[in-house]
């Protein structure tokens, strides 16, 4: 796709935004989904996919708007969410301060603890029935402490929408073959590829495999399939091209590498375009909140999607960070009116970034930190992703707050709990058998049960798995 610049010369009233371009027509008319059988063009979309259409043709356009004008923007929208939170949500009747935005720094922190504590408090009463429908998701992120949100359809159209942003602005061939290695929340058909389109572009296929696959495995896997474009975790990948070097093996069509969930360093950047010949490209999103950074095509800063979220980046005195200082990062979700997360703390460390050069006024991020996690090693010696049970634990030992697991030998672990009371010798047979079905391998567990949150690393890194043993993977 062709994507031209923002420049002052072509974004006046009655022009079409810069980046609607004949190239963009193309795509339009051309790769376009018809829903409607025998119609082939042009293509007419369902309700649902020509909502996400309708977004993104906005988002083509809001992107390039200045800085202020995207926070004005978002002000009208904080607004709204914020009247309806103080009308229909008991925790924030309690607890935002009279004047709403206008006094938005003495808005109070919303912590996973709270998440956890206050999740019934924290749904809406009611909402608008054009939200659509509910659906919970459970996550343990990178922090251990699994938590559940609320979301609605109209937050998965704009998930929907900034993934296909993602695609545009990155100029994917919708007809090439991806290869997705990750975790997924539900079981999944994995002998027949699905569509990488979101069912709004015609699309090549998209091969699942599971994260918990070991290294070899997925190599196998992986030259079978023989994708175009590989989705994993920055430390997955980190481990698979180890094994490439070591096997000296190579994927022939490769020309992308997508990461996700986790810490993009220089040197795997380095090492990406070194060993298999191709960039990679990050995408910064969260379970809780969507997706939340883009790479940019041009600059490689991840630029903040802020027509759906406010994003903020604060230091130790709860100030917003300047260009190249590291602060905590806070989301407010400004569509999710099921259960408004207003100014959540993800528990990401972040590194604010400057206004791009490349002429969107979406603002960005220079780099996030802290979202790592190990790889496991089985007690054979072979690596792989540990997906461990999350919200399951908690169904096990409700008092339970956090977790962690240490690998300290092939066939040996310390899971160290908090929890406020202690669990009983049953909870804890129960969540033995529980991990060991997770992880996939039978390992000695040896129990650590602490009343106190575990500590995070000097970084504000916490992590959920940490391996003690050699990582060969690591570059
Ligand atoms: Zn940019």
């Amino acid at each position: 796709m062709q994507t031209v610049r923002g420049s002052g010369n072509n974004r006046g009233i009655g022009r079409f935004p810069p980046s609607m371009t004949k190239r963009n027509a193309f795509i339009a008319s051309d790769l376009l989904f018809s829903h409607v059988s025998g119609v082939v063009w042009p293509p007419v979309s369902s309700a649902q996919q020509a909502a996400v259409l309708a977004l993104l043709f906005q988002m083509e356009s809001s992107q390039w708007l200045s800085k202020f004008a995207l926070r004005k923007r978002q002000s009208i929208q904080l607004r709204a969410l914020l009247e309806h939170a103080c009308c229909h949500c008991n925790y924030y009747q309690e607890r935002l301060p009279v004047g709403g935005a206008r006094v938005w720094d003495s808005v109070p922190i919303l912590t996973r603890q709270d998440l956890q504590i206050h999740f019934d408090a924290l749904l809406a009463d009611s909402f608008p029935s054009a939200h659509g429908k509910t659906f919970d998701i459970t996550t343990g992120g990178s922090t251990g402490e699994p938590v559940t949100v609320r979301r609605t359809q109209l937050t998965q159209l704009f998930w929907k929408a900034a993934t296909l942003r993602d695609h545009l602005w990155h100029r994917r061939d919708f007809s090439k073959t991806m290869a997705i290695i990750r975790h997924f929340d539900r079981p999944m058909d994995l002998s027949r590829p699905g569509r990488w389109g979101n069912g709004v572009f015609r699309s090549g296929p998209a091969w699942h495999l599971p994260i918990s696959t070991d290294i070899d495995r997925q190599l196998h896997w992986l030259q079978s399939i023989n994708p175009d474009i590989l989705l994993t975790y920055p430390p997955n990948l980190s481990a698979l091209m180890a094994r490439m070097l070591q096997e000296n093996v190579s994927l022939s069509r490769l020309r992308e590498v997508r990461t996700i969930s986790g810490t993009v360093s220089e040197d795997l950047r380095r090492e990406c375009q070194s060993l298999l010949g191709v960039p990679l490209v990050d995408l910064y999103s969260a379970q809780e909140v969507g997706i939340i950074g883009i790479q940019c095509p041009e600059s490689g800063l991840l630029h903040l999607q802020s027509e759906n979220l406010l994003v903020e980046v604060l230091n130790a005195q709860g100030q917003s960070c300047q260009d190249g200082e590291i602060g905590r990062v806070v989301v407010t979700d400004l569509h999710n009116f099921s259960m408004p997360l207003i100014r959540y703390a993800l528990r990401d460390w972040a590194e604010q970034g400057p206004i791009c050069s490349c002429g969107r006024g979406l603002p960005t991020l220079r780099r996030v930190k802290g979202r790592n996690r190990n790889m496991a090693y089985s007690p054979e010696g072979k690596q792989f992703w540990p997906v461990l049970g999350l919200g399951r634990f908690r169904q096990i030992i409700p008092s339970l707050r956090q977790y962690q697991l240490i690998q300290t030998e092939f066939d040996a672990m310390t899971v160290r709990l908090v929890s406020l009371l202690p669990p009983s010798v049953d909870q804890l047979q129960s969540l033995h058998a529980t991990l060991i079905e997770a992880l996939g391998y039978t390992y000695r567990l040896t129990w650590q049960v602490q009343p106190n949150e575990l500590p995070e690393t000097a970084s504000g890194k916490f992590e959920e798995f940490i391996s003690l043993l050699p990582t060969s993977g690591e570059f």
